[in-house]
Protein backbone atom coordinates (compact mmCIF):
# COMPACT_ATOMS: atom_id res chain seq x y z
CA UNK A 1 0.00 0.00 0.00
CA UNK A 2 1.19 3.57 -0.97
CA UNK A 3 -1.24 5.34 1.86
CA UNK A 4 1.83 7.32 3.21
CA UNK A 5 1.63 9.53 -0.01
CA UNK A 6 -1.20 11.01 1.92
CA UNK A 7 1.37 12.42 4.23
CA UNK A 8 2.74 15.63 4.59
CA UNK A 9 6.59 15.81 4.16
CA UNK A 10 7.64 16.58 7.54
CA UNK A 11 5.92 13.32 8.43
CA UNK A 12 7.24 11.33 5.30
CA UNK A 13 10.95 12.55 6.33
CA UNK A 14 10.18 11.40 9.65
CA UNK A 15 9.81 7.98 8.48
CA UNK A 16 12.41 7.88 6.60
CA UNK A 17 14.66 8.76 9.05
CA UNK A 18 13.53 6.12 11.57
CA UNK A 19 14.08 3.21 8.43
CA UNK A 20 10.47 2.96 8.47
CA UNK A 21 10.43 3.70 4.53
CA UNK A 22 13.29 4.12 2.00
CA UNK A 23 13.94 7.33 -0.09
CA UNK A 24 13.61 4.98 -3.14
CA UNK A 25 10.13 3.70 -2.27
CA UNK A 26 8.71 6.79 -1.43
CA UNK A 27 10.06 8.60 -4.64
CA UNK A 28 8.58 5.44 -6.78
CA UNK A 29 5.37 5.71 -5.45
CA UNK A 30 5.40 9.26 -6.26
CA UNK A 31 6.43 8.34 -9.79
CA UNK A 32 3.73 5.65 -10.36
CA UNK A 33 0.88 8.08 -8.86
CA UNK A 34 2.18 10.77 -11.53
CA UNK A 35 2.12 7.96 -14.05
CA UNK A 36 -0.90 6.66 -13.17
CA UNK A 37 -3.09 10.24 -12.70
CA UNK A 38 -1.17 12.86 -15.70
CA UNK A 39 -4.06 11.33 -17.85
CA UNK A 40 -6.77 13.03 -16.05
CA UNK A 41 -4.43 16.27 -14.45
CA UNK A 42 -1.80 16.91 -16.79
CA UNK A 43 0.48 18.59 -13.88
CA UNK A 44 3.91 18.12 -15.63
CA UNK A 45 5.47 19.22 -18.86
CA UNK A 46 8.40 16.74 -17.82
CA UNK A 47 9.14 13.97 -16.09
CA UNK A 48 12.73 13.28 -14.96
CA UNK A 49 12.39 9.31 -13.38
CA UNK A 50 16.18 8.25 -13.74
CA UNK A 51 17.35 11.63 -12.11
CA UNK A 52 14.53 11.31 -9.07
CA UNK A 53 16.06 7.40 -8.92
CA UNK A 54 19.41 8.34 -8.77
CA UNK A 55 18.58 11.00 -6.30
CA UNK A 56 16.94 8.63 -3.81
CA UNK A 57 19.17 5.62 -4.38
CA UNK A 58 22.35 7.65 -3.45
CA UNK A 59 20.29 9.57 -0.36
CA UNK A 60 19.16 5.98 0.69
CA UNK A 61 22.96 4.74 0.58
CA UNK A 62 24.77 7.74 2.37
CA UNK A 63 21.45 7.43 5.35
CA UNK A 64 22.56 3.76 5.59
CA UNK A 65 26.41 5.08 6.30
CA UNK A 66 25.42 7.18 9.05
CA UNK A 67 25.76 10.92 7.00
CA UNK A 68 24.27 13.56 8.85
CA UNK A 69 21.58 14.63 6.52
CA UNK A 70 19.59 17.55 5.49
CA UNK A 71 15.91 17.31 7.43
CA UNK A 72 13.93 16.72 4.15
CA UNK A 73 16.72 14.61 2.44
CA UNK A 74 15.17 11.87 0.25
CA UNK A 75 11.26 13.59 -0.08
CA UNK A 76 10.40 14.34 -3.35
CA UNK A 77 9.71 17.52 -4.78
CA UNK A 78 8.54 18.97 -8.32
CA UNK A 79 9.75 22.22 -9.72
CA UNK A 80 7.91 25.11 -11.82
CA UNK A 81 9.15 24.79 -15.08
CA UNK A 82 10.49 28.27 -15.12
CA UNK A 83 13.26 27.15 -12.88
CA UNK A 84 16.30 26.41 -15.17
CA UNK A 85 17.13 22.86 -14.05
CA UNK A 86 20.68 21.59 -15.92
CA UNK A 87 20.31 19.51 -18.69
CA UNK A 88 16.55 18.85 -17.74
CA UNK A 89 14.34 20.67 -20.54
CA UNK A 90 13.31 23.84 -19.27
CA UNK A 91 10.38 25.41 -21.15
CA UNK A 92 8.11 27.91 -19.69
CA UNK A 93 5.22 26.31 -21.43
CA UNK A 94 6.13 27.90 -24.42
CA UNK A 95 7.48 26.83 -27.72
CA UNK A 96 9.80 29.05 -28.00
CA UNK A 97 12.09 26.89 -25.58
CA UNK A 98 10.87 23.62 -26.58
CA UNK A 99 13.95 21.58 -27.33
CA UNK A 100 16.06 24.28 -24.77
CA UNK A 101 18.42 22.15 -21.97
CA UNK A 102 19.88 24.88 -19.82
CA UNK A 103 23.17 24.57 -19.13
CA UNK A 104 23.51 25.37 -14.84
CA UNK A 105 21.16 25.30 -12.37
CA UNK A 106 18.98 27.78 -10.39
CA UNK A 107 20.22 28.54 -7.16
CA UNK A 108 16.78 26.74 -5.14
CA UNK A 109 17.70 23.87 -7.93
CA UNK A 110 21.31 23.24 -6.39
CA UNK A 111 20.09 23.90 -2.73
CA UNK A 112 17.62 21.25 -3.64
CA UNK A 113 20.37 19.34 -4.73
CA UNK A 114 22.54 19.18 -2.17
CA UNK A 115 19.93 18.70 0.38
CA UNK A 116 19.17 15.57 -1.32
CA UNK A 117 15.56 15.87 -2.57
CA UNK A 118 14.77 14.03 -5.74
CA UNK A 119 13.31 16.22 -8.64
CA UNK A 120 10.57 14.08 -9.52
CA UNK A 121 9.43 16.83 -12.60
CA UNK A 122 8.51 20.04 -13.79
CA UNK A 123 5.37 21.10 -13.73
CA UNK A 124 2.80 22.63 -16.28
CA UNK A 125 2.00 27.01 -16.44
CA UNK A 126 0.78 29.30 -18.22
CA UNK A 127 3.33 30.23 -20.53
CA UNK A 128 6.19 32.29 -19.04
CA UNK A 129 3.95 33.10 -16.18
CA UNK A 130 1.29 35.04 -17.41
CA UNK A 131 -2.08 34.09 -16.32
CA UNK A 132 -4.50 32.35 -13.64
CA UNK A 133 -5.51 29.06 -14.85
CA UNK A 134 -2.81 27.55 -17.23
CA UNK A 135 -5.07 27.66 -20.04
CA UNK A 136 -2.13 29.56 -21.85
CA UNK A 137 0.18 27.12 -21.52
CA UNK A 138 1.85 25.92 -25.17
CA UNK A 139 1.13 22.38 -23.80
CA UNK A 140 -2.79 22.03 -22.62
CA UNK A 141 -4.17 23.31 -19.65
CA UNK A 142 -3.74 21.25 -15.68
CA UNK A 143 -7.05 20.14 -14.43
CA UNK A 144 -7.50 20.70 -10.91
CA UNK A 145 -7.83 17.82 -8.79
CA UNK A 146 -10.88 18.79 -6.84
CA UNK A 147 -13.16 19.07 -10.40
CA UNK A 148 -11.88 17.88 -13.62
CA UNK A 149 -13.50 20.67 -15.56
CA UNK A 150 -12.16 23.66 -13.89
CA UNK A 151 -9.06 25.49 -13.62
CA UNK A 152 -6.07 24.97 -11.15
CA UNK A 153 -5.25 28.51 -11.01
CA UNK A 154 -2.48 29.90 -12.61
CA UNK A 155 0.38 30.71 -13.33
CA UNK A 156 1.92 27.69 -11.29
CA UNK A 157 -1.26 25.17 -11.86
CA UNK A 158 0.57 22.08 -12.43
CA UNK A 159 3.09 22.62 -9.16
CA UNK A 160 -0.43 23.21 -7.42
CA UNK A 161 -2.59 20.54 -8.93
CA UNK A 162 0.67 17.96 -8.40
CA UNK A 163 0.69 19.01 -4.50
CA UNK A 164 -3.08 18.76 -4.31
CA UNK A 165 -3.46 15.18 -5.80
CA UNK A 166 -0.66 13.49 -3.83
CA UNK A 167 1.61 12.95 -6.58
CA UNK A 168 4.22 14.67 -4.75
CA UNK A 169 4.26 16.56 -1.08
CA UNK A 170 6.58 19.53 -2.30
CA UNK A 171 6.86 21.96 -5.38
CA UNK A 172 8.12 25.13 -6.53
CA UNK A 173 6.58 27.71 -7.97
CA UNK A 174 7.09 31.66 -8.45
CA UNK A 175 4.89 34.68 -7.75
CA UNK A 176 4.92 37.71 -9.91
CA UNK A 177 1.21 38.66 -9.40
CA UNK A 178 -0.32 35.81 -7.32
CA UNK A 179 1.25 32.85 -9.29
CA UNK A 180 1.81 30.73 -6.12
CA UNK A 181 -1.24 31.95 -3.92
CA UNK A 182 -3.90 32.11 -6.02
CA UNK A 183 -3.52 28.33 -7.44
CA UNK A 184 -3.15 27.60 -3.65
CA UNK A 185 -6.34 29.09 -3.04
CA UNK A 186 -8.13 26.93 -5.64
CA UNK A 187 -6.54 23.77 -5.39
CA UNK A 188 -6.90 23.73 -1.38
CA UNK A 189 -2.73 24.11 -0.98
CA UNK A 190 -0.61 26.00 0.53
CA UNK A 191 0.99 28.74 -1.22
CA UNK A 192 3.83 31.01 -0.30
CA UNK A 193 5.24 34.18 -1.49
CA UNK A 194 8.27 34.87 0.87
CA UNK A 195 9.72 38.72 1.37
CA UNK A 196 11.27 40.22 -2.34
CA UNK A 197 14.68 39.00 -1.88
CA UNK A 198 14.59 35.86 0.71
CA UNK A 199 14.85 33.09 -2.24
CA UNK A 200 17.42 33.81 -4.78
CA UNK A 201 15.74 34.74 -8.33
CA UNK A 202 19.42 33.34 -9.66
CA UNK A 203 18.43 30.66 -12.54
CA UNK A 204 14.30 31.60 -12.21
CA UNK A 205 13.67 32.87 -15.92
CA UNK A 206 12.18 36.69 -15.47
CA UNK A 207 8.79 37.72 -15.76
CA UNK A 208 8.66 40.84 -14.60
CA UNK A 209 12.25 40.66 -12.22
CA UNK A 210 10.81 43.83 -9.59
CA UNK A 211 8.09 41.44 -8.77
CA UNK A 212 8.68 37.68 -8.85
CA UNK A 213 9.97 35.51 -5.98
CA UNK A 214 10.47 32.11 -5.72
CA UNK A 215 8.38 30.35 -3.07
CA UNK A 216 6.82 26.96 -1.69
CA UNK A 217 3.83 24.81 -2.96
CA UNK A 218 2.65 22.45 -0.23
CA UNK A 219 -0.38 20.28 1.78
CA UNK A 220 0.84 22.03 5.44
CA UNK A 221 1.94 24.93 6.97
CA UNK A 222 4.91 23.53 8.30
CA UNK A 223 6.32 22.11 5.32
CA UNK A 224 6.30 25.47 3.28
CA UNK A 225 8.42 26.78 6.39
CA UNK A 226 10.80 23.63 6.31
CA UNK A 227 11.18 24.20 2.04
CA UNK A 228 10.73 27.74 2.00
CA UNK A 229 13.93 27.39 4.51
CA UNK A 230 15.85 25.30 2.50
CA UNK A 231 15.68 26.95 -0.30
CA UNK A 232 16.11 30.76 0.95
CA UNK A 233 19.01 33.21 2.26
CA UNK A 234 21.61 35.23 0.70
CA UNK A 235 22.81 34.74 -2.97
CA UNK A 236 25.43 36.45 -3.69
CA UNK A 237 24.52 35.89 -7.80
CA UNK A 238 21.07 37.75 -7.65
CA UNK A 239 21.96 41.75 -6.49
CA UNK A 240 18.56 41.55 -5.03
CA UNK A 241 18.94 39.12 -2.32
CA UNK A 242 18.96 39.76 1.29
CA UNK A 243 22.14 40.11 3.03
CA UNK A 244 20.11 38.91 6.12
CA UNK A 245 18.89 35.44 7.13
CA UNK A 246 14.90 35.74 8.16
CA UNK A 247 13.80 35.03 11.75
CA UNK A 248 13.06 30.89 11.99
CA UNK A 249 9.91 30.24 10.14
CA UNK A 250 9.65 26.28 11.47
CA UNK A 251 9.49 28.30 15.49
CA UNK A 252 7.29 30.64 14.22
CA UNK A 253 4.77 27.68 13.47
CA UNK A 254 4.91 25.89 16.43
CA UNK A 255 3.76 29.07 18.25
CA UNK A 256 1.23 29.48 15.80
CA UNK A 257 0.00 26.22 17.63
CA UNK A 258 -0.57 27.62 21.18
CA UNK A 259 -2.18 30.62 20.68
CA UNK A 260 -2.27 34.26 19.01
CA UNK A 261 -2.44 36.34 22.02
CA UNK A 262 -0.98 39.84 21.35
CA UNK A 263 -1.33 39.62 17.44
CA UNK A 264 -3.02 42.10 16.03
CA UNK A 265 -4.67 41.45 12.59
CA UNK A 266 -5.90 43.64 10.14
CA UNK A 267 -8.99 43.27 7.76
CA UNK A 268 -8.16 45.14 4.83
CA UNK A 269 -11.49 47.06 4.00
CA UNK A 270 -10.80 47.44 0.43
CA UNK A 271 -9.49 43.54 -0.25
CA UNK A 272 -13.09 41.85 0.66
CA UNK A 273 -16.89 42.62 0.22
CA UNK A 274 -17.63 43.86 -3.38
CA UNK A 275 -16.64 41.73 -6.37
CA UNK A 276 -15.89 38.87 -3.61
CA UNK A 277 -18.27 35.50 -4.07
CA UNK A 278 -20.55 35.25 -1.09
CA UNK A 279 -19.38 31.70 -0.36
CA UNK A 280 -15.16 32.93 -0.15
CA UNK A 281 -16.71 35.93 2.49
CA UNK A 282 -18.21 33.49 4.76
CA UNK A 283 -15.45 31.10 4.42
CA UNK A 284 -13.05 33.84 5.29
CA UNK A 285 -15.71 35.32 8.00
CA UNK A 286 -15.31 32.19 9.65
CA UNK A 287 -11.63 32.09 9.47
CA UNK A 288 -11.32 35.63 11.03
CA UNK A 289 -13.86 34.62 14.09
CA UNK A 290 -11.65 31.71 14.59
CA UNK A 291 -8.34 33.73 14.94
CA UNK A 292 -10.25 35.84 17.38
CA UNK A 293 -11.15 32.64 19.04
CA UNK A 294 -7.46 32.27 19.53
CA UNK A 295 -6.55 35.38 21.13
CA UNK A 296 -6.12 37.48 18.13
CA UNK A 297 -7.21 41.04 17.76
CA UNK A 298 -9.47 41.75 15.21
CA UNK A 299 -9.50 45.38 13.35
CA UNK A 300 -10.36 46.62 10.08
CA UNK A 301 -7.68 49.17 8.15
CA UNK A 302 -8.34 51.26 4.73
CA UNK A 303 -5.42 50.91 2.57
CA UNK A 304 -7.17 53.40 0.11
CA UNK A 305 -4.82 52.99 -2.96
CA UNK A 306 -5.41 49.50 -3.45
CA UNK A 307 -7.57 49.95 -5.53
CA UNK A 308 -4.96 51.56 -8.09
CA UNK A 309 -3.05 48.09 -7.75
CA UNK A 310 -4.23 45.99 -10.63
CA UNK A 311 -4.18 48.52 -12.45
CA UNK A 312 -0.55 49.83 -11.84
CA UNK A 313 0.63 45.93 -11.83
CA UNK A 314 -0.45 45.45 -15.56
CA UNK A 315 1.32 48.83 -16.79
CA UNK A 316 4.85 47.57 -14.69
CA UNK A 317 4.74 44.01 -15.41
CA UNK A 318 4.22 44.36 -19.11
CA UNK A 319 6.90 47.10 -19.86
CA UNK A 320 9.29 45.03 -17.84
CA UNK A 321 7.85 41.64 -19.57
CA UNK A 322 8.59 43.13 -22.50
CA UNK A 323 12.50 43.74 -21.91
CA UNK A 324 13.27 40.67 -20.32
CA UNK A 325 11.19 38.33 -23.37
CA UNK A 326 13.55 40.34 -25.25
CA UNK A 327 16.54 37.68 -25.05
CA UNK A 328 14.27 34.81 -26.70
CA UNK A 329 15.81 35.87 -30.15
CA UNK A 330 15.53 32.72 -32.49
CA UNK A 331 19.07 32.42 -32.11
CA UNK A 332 20.34 31.92 -28.48
CA UNK A 333 17.87 29.17 -26.99
CA UNK A 334 15.54 26.85 -28.54
CA UNK A 335 12.98 27.27 -31.28
CA UNK A 336 14.38 28.97 -34.42
CA UNK A 337 11.98 29.41 -37.61
CA UNK A 338 13.62 31.30 -40.83
CA UNK A 339 11.30 33.01 -42.85
CA UNK A 340 9.52 31.16 -45.97
CA UNK A 341 11.01 33.06 -48.64
CA UNK A 342 13.39 36.08 -48.90
CA UNK A 343 16.71 36.72 -47.27
CA UNK A 344 17.93 34.99 -44.08
CA UNK A 345 18.44 38.26 -41.86
CA UNK A 346 18.81 38.23 -38.18
CA UNK A 347 15.83 40.51 -38.14
CA UNK A 348 13.57 38.14 -40.10
CA UNK A 349 14.67 34.88 -38.04
CA UNK A 350 13.56 36.85 -35.28
CA UNK A 351 10.25 37.76 -36.17
CA UNK A 352 9.86 34.19 -37.70
CA UNK A 353 11.10 32.48 -34.53
CA UNK A 354 9.09 35.09 -32.46
CA UNK A 355 5.86 34.98 -33.89
CA UNK A 356 5.48 31.17 -33.89
CA UNK A 357 7.17 30.56 -30.85
CA UNK A 358 5.06 32.74 -28.64
CA UNK A 359 1.53 32.40 -27.68
CA UNK A 360 -1.57 35.31 -28.03
CA UNK A 361 -0.71 36.13 -24.30
CA UNK A 362 2.59 36.71 -23.71
CA UNK A 363 2.60 38.79 -27.31
CA UNK A 364 -0.19 40.71 -25.93
CA UNK A 365 1.85 41.92 -22.80
CA UNK A 366 5.10 42.33 -25.02
CA UNK A 367 3.17 45.11 -27.06
CA UNK A 368 1.72 46.48 -24.30
CA UNK A 369 4.75 46.47 -22.13
CA UNK A 370 6.66 48.16 -25.40
CA UNK A 371 4.00 50.70 -26.03
CA UNK A 372 3.63 52.13 -21.85
CA UNK A 373 7.80 52.43 -22.01
CA UNK A 374 7.76 54.32 -25.94
CA UNK A 375 8.64 58.09 -25.72
CA UNK A 376 5.40 60.31 -25.70
CA UNK A 377 3.74 57.68 -23.56
CA UNK A 378 6.70 56.63 -20.62
CA UNK A 379 6.07 59.56 -17.89
CA UNK A 380 1.77 58.78 -18.69
CA UNK A 381 1.71 55.56 -18.07
CA UNK A 382 5.32 53.54 -16.52
CA UNK A 383 5.91 56.76 -14.46
CA UNK A 384 2.42 57.15 -13.23
CA UNK A 385 1.98 53.75 -12.09
CA UNK A 386 5.57 53.90 -10.70
CA UNK A 387 4.01 56.27 -8.69
CA UNK A 388 0.82 54.32 -7.59
CA UNK A 389 3.50 51.72 -6.34
CA UNK A 390 5.14 54.25 -3.60
CA UNK A 391 1.20 55.27 -2.66
CA UNK A 392 0.43 50.58 -2.19
CA UNK A 393 3.42 50.71 0.09
CA UNK A 394 3.12 53.35 1.87
CA UNK A 395 -0.72 52.08 2.19
CA UNK A 396 1.20 48.89 4.05
CA UNK A 397 3.52 50.96 6.28
CA UNK A 398 0.78 53.02 7.26
CA UNK A 399 -1.47 49.84 8.16
CA UNK A 400 1.33 48.02 9.54
CA UNK A 401 2.05 50.69 12.08
CA UNK A 402 -1.22 49.33 13.53
CA UNK A 403 -1.62 45.90 12.84
CA UNK A 404 0.80 42.41 12.62
CA UNK A 405 0.14 41.58 9.41
CA UNK A 406 -3.28 41.70 7.25
CA UNK A 407 -5.57 39.14 5.97
CA UNK A 408 -8.26 39.22 3.37
CA UNK A 409 -9.44 36.56 0.97
CA UNK A 410 -7.03 35.05 -1.39
CA UNK A 411 -8.83 35.26 -4.73
CA UNK A 412 -12.21 36.42 -5.53
CA UNK A 413 -13.87 33.44 -6.33
CA UNK A 414 -13.23 29.44 -5.77
CA UNK A 415 -12.18 27.46 -9.32
CA UNK A 416 -14.19 28.51 -12.04
CA UNK A 417 -14.54 26.17 -15.24
CA UNK A 418 -12.43 26.08 -18.43
CA UNK A 419 -12.99 28.99 -20.91
CA UNK A 420 -15.06 30.76 -18.71
CA UNK A 421 -12.51 33.86 -18.76
CA UNK A 422 -9.71 32.68 -20.96
CA UNK A 423 -11.40 35.05 -23.87
CA UNK A 424 -12.21 37.90 -21.52
CA UNK A 425 -8.65 39.48 -20.87
CA UNK A 426 -10.09 41.76 -17.69
CA UNK A 427 -11.85 38.92 -16.25
CA UNK A 428 -9.01 36.92 -15.95
CA UNK A 429 -6.62 39.99 -14.33
CA UNK A 430 -9.22 40.30 -11.67
CA UNK A 431 -8.32 37.50 -10.18
CA UNK A 432 -5.21 38.90 -9.22
CA UNK A 433 -7.13 41.81 -7.36
CA UNK A 434 -6.07 40.41 -4.01
CA UNK A 435 -2.48 39.54 -4.68
CA UNK A 436 -1.23 42.11 -6.41
CA UNK A 437 -0.49 44.81 -3.71
CA UNK A 438 1.96 42.31 -1.86
CA UNK A 439 4.11 41.62 -5.12
CA UNK A 440 4.08 45.75 -5.73
CA UNK A 441 5.52 45.88 -2.20
CA UNK A 442 7.92 43.25 -1.73
CA UNK A 443 5.98 41.79 1.25
CA UNK A 444 5.61 38.15 2.02
CA UNK A 445 1.79 36.73 1.60
CA UNK A 446 0.56 33.11 1.68
CA UNK A 447 -2.43 31.74 1.10
CA UNK A 448 -3.44 28.91 3.36
CA UNK A 449 -6.59 26.81 3.19
CA UNK A 450 -9.53 27.66 4.94
CA UNK A 451 -13.13 26.22 4.39
CA UNK A 452 -14.88 25.22 1.32
CA UNK A 453 -17.81 26.69 -0.76
CA UNK A 454 -19.74 24.23 -2.80
CA UNK A 455 -17.59 21.99 -2.37
CA UNK A 456 -14.67 23.54 -3.86
CA UNK A 457 -11.40 25.46 -1.38
CA UNK A 458 -11.27 28.76 -0.54
CA UNK A 459 -8.56 30.46 0.31
CA UNK A 460 -6.93 32.68 3.28
CA UNK A 461 -4.62 35.16 2.31
CA UNK A 462 -1.94 36.85 5.27
CA UNK A 463 0.29 39.41 4.48
CA UNK A 464 3.43 40.65 6.56
CA UNK A 465 6.15 43.34 6.43
CA UNK A 466 9.14 43.02 4.84
CA UNK A 467 11.24 40.21 6.52
CA UNK A 468 8.67 39.26 8.52
CA UNK A 469 7.54 36.31 7.19
CA UNK A 470 7.46 34.78 10.64
CA UNK A 471 4.59 36.67 11.76
CA UNK A 472 2.69 35.40 8.90
CA UNK A 473 3.59 31.70 8.84
CA UNK A 474 2.47 31.83 12.76
CA UNK A 475 -0.92 32.69 12.01
CA UNK A 476 -0.93 30.56 9.35
CA UNK A 477 -0.64 27.35 11.63
CA UNK A 478 -3.33 28.75 13.56
CA UNK A 479 -5.82 28.85 10.18
CA UNK A 480 -4.95 25.48 8.97
CA UNK A 481 -5.59 24.36 12.78
CA UNK A 482 -9.96 25.10 11.81
CA UNK A 483 -10.07 22.01 9.30
CA UNK A 484 -7.78 19.74 7.11
CA UNK A 485 -8.73 21.14 3.39
CA UNK A 486 -6.22 19.75 1.35
CA UNK A 487 -6.89 16.01 3.36
CA UNK A 488 -10.58 16.52 1.55
CA UNK A 489 -9.44 16.21 -2.04
CA UNK A 490 -11.33 14.13 -4.03
CA UNK A 491 -8.03 13.04 -5.56
CA UNK A 492 -7.50 10.79 -2.62
CA UNK A 493 -9.72 7.87 -3.60
CA UNK A 494 -7.83 7.69 -6.82
CA UNK A 495 -5.56 5.27 -7.61
CA UNK A 496 -4.58 3.98 -11.21
CA UNK A 497 -6.29 4.29 -13.84
CA UNK A 498 -8.70 7.09 -15.18
N1 LIG B 1 -2.05 36.07 -12.86
C1 LIG B 1 -1.01 37.05 -12.83
C2 LIG B 1 -0.61 37.44 -14.22
O1 LIG B 1 -1.17 36.93 -15.11
C3 LIG B 1 0.12 36.54 -12.01
C4 LIG B 1 1.27 36.01 -12.74
C5 LIG B 1 2.36 35.52 -11.85
O2 LIG B 1 2.32 35.68 -10.64
N2 LIG B 1 3.36 34.94 -12.47
O3 LIG B 1 0.21 38.28 -14.43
Amino acid sequence: MTDFLFKSASELAELLRSGELTSTDLTTACLDRIDALEGRVHAFLHVDREGALATAAKVDQARAAGDELHPLAGVPIAIKDNMVTRAVPTTCASKILDGWLPPYDATVIEKIKEAGLPIVGKTNMDEFAMGSSTEHSAFGPTRNPWDLERIPGGSGGGSAAAVAAFMVPLALGSDTGGSIRQPGSVTGTVGVKPTYGAVSRYGLIAMASSLDQIGPVTRTVEDAALLQELIGGHDPRDSTSLPEPLDSLTAAVKNGEMDLKGVRVGIVRELTGEGYEPGVVSVFDAAVDYLRSRGAEIVEVSCPNFDYALAAYYLIMPAEVSSNLARFDGMRYGLRVEPDEGPITSERVMAASRGAGFGDEVKRRIILGTHVLSAGYFDAYYGSAQKVRTLVQRDFDAAFDQVDVLVSPTAPTTAFKFGEKVDDVMAMYLNDIATIPANLAGVPAMSVPAGLSDGLPVGFQIIAPARRDDAMYRVARAVEMMEDVAGQCPAKDWNGEA
